[in-house]
């Protein structure tokens, strides 16, 4: 029997195994590898962080989906991938072998293996640490995100104003290299900074740190930001198996993929996501909304390739909604070059991701 082999249960994975619910495949072994029995829903990080939602609602049980889409399920995460070999090794030293294997990874955090960062900082990647890590660091008594990205500043956001209803009075500090939302444009950027300024949250934009000891962190503006918790969130940072394993990768060290989602030098390696960079358009942002789009076309493909038939094309395009939370119910939606903010796009928002969610259940 042919075995597919699913590393990773994140966006494109689950979609394959919901097709595998309803069109249930006897005659192929199917096994998924990930970490946690659970995935956390990204889309659904900051409402988590503000208190509007629990651990519950965010979060996609991958043992039970998987018994359900007749999968086998190993908690486990792969840490060496032998292509000549059609072989994975996992982190608790189980070697398994594979005839098409597909990731769906995710990304790190840039800097995680900066030692400063190692001492003093938090992670929320792989995503199952979430949860833990925003309770402790949301109640801390001097909370910085290091990172003014959407996911930055949405967190910050979303922790600031979770404060604000427990009374905790030291504000969240965000410290980023740029502007805020710098890639999403001067309008964007812009009405995040005028939202921002209202609330609490203190801003050190167009700064680099330094170095940090155990009680500050040190701005190359001179300034010097007092912590005892920080996030980061600076951005995708590609896993180290596929430049280990030799595979094709872009200069980040994210799975190089033709548009079919499959590894040029290896017909049987697949990959969509966050973990992979398209050969062809290199630069398309990494998030949900492109990892949710790939995996229709993941899923057939990797079908089609076990019974040799011709593969489809992932055809990115361009515009796509994101909308970001800004603390209070309130939202930032932009697409294309319109940005909108208010009360709309966090109920937009909150329906879309319930959908989503409601659609694993
Ligand atoms: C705070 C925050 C908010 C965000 N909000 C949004 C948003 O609103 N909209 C949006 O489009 N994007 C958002 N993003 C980006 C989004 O999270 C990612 O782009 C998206 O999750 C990528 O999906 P994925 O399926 O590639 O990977 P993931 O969703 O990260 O899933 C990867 C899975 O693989 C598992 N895994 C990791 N390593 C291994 C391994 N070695 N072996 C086995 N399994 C492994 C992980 O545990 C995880 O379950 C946000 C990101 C952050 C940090």
């Amino acid at each position: 029997m042919k075995r597919i082999l699913l590393v990773g249960g994140g966006h494109v994975h689950l979609y394959f195994m919901k097709q595998l619910i309803n069109n249930p495949i006897k005659s192929i072994e199917i096994f998924l590898v990930s970490p946690s029995t659970y995935h956390y829903y990204s889309g659904m990080f900051s409402g988590f962080a503000e208190g509007l939602y629990y651990a519950e609602e965010i979060r996609i049980n991958l043992e039970k989906i998987s018994e359900r889409a007749n999968v086998r399920f190993i908690r486990d995460s792969i840490i060496k991938l032998a292509p000549n070999e059609n072989s994975v090794t996992t982190k608790n030293g189980e070697l398994i072998k594979y005839d098409v294997v597909s990731f769906d990874i995710g990304s790190e955090t840039l800097g995680n293996d900066h030692p400063d960062f190692q001492t003093h900082a938090r992670f929320i990647k792989p995503n199952h640490r979430f949860t833990r890590t925003i309770e402790a660091v949301r109640s801390a008594s001097k909370p910085v995100i290091v990172g003014g990205g959407a996911a930055g500043s949405e967190i910050s956001l979303a922790i600031q104003a979770w404060r604000n209803k427990q009374g905790l009075e030291t504000p969240v500090s965000i410290i980023t290299t740029s502007n805020l939302l710098e890639s999403e444009g001067k309008n964007a950027s812009n009405k995040l900074h005028t939202y921002m300024k209202a609330t609490p949250v203190k801003r050190y934009t167009h700064v680099k740190i330094n170095s940090m000891d155990t009680r500050f962190i040190y701005l190359n503006n001179n300034d010097k930001v007092e912590y005892d918790k920080i996030i980061l969130l600076t951005g995708a940072k590609a896993s180290n198996i596929f430049k280990e394993s030799d595979l094709r990768t872009d200069e980040r060290g994210f799975l190089a993929v033709q548009n079919s989602l499959q590894s040029r030098e290896y017909a049987n390696i697949f990959g969509a996501g966050d973990c992979v960079t398209l050969l062809d358009h290199p630069f398309l942002p990494k998030n949900g909304v492109y990892a949710v789009r790939q995996a229709p076309v993941l899923y057939k493909n990797v079908l089609r390739f076990i019974k040799g038939q011709k593969l489809d094309d992932f055809i990115p395009n361009d515009k796509f909604l994101s909308i970001l939370s800004l603390g209070n119910k309130r939202g930032l939606l932009l697409y294309g070059k319109k940005v909108i903010a208010g009360r709309f796009p966090w109920r937009l928002k909150n329906y879309i991701d319930k959908k989503y969610m409601a659609s694993f259940k």
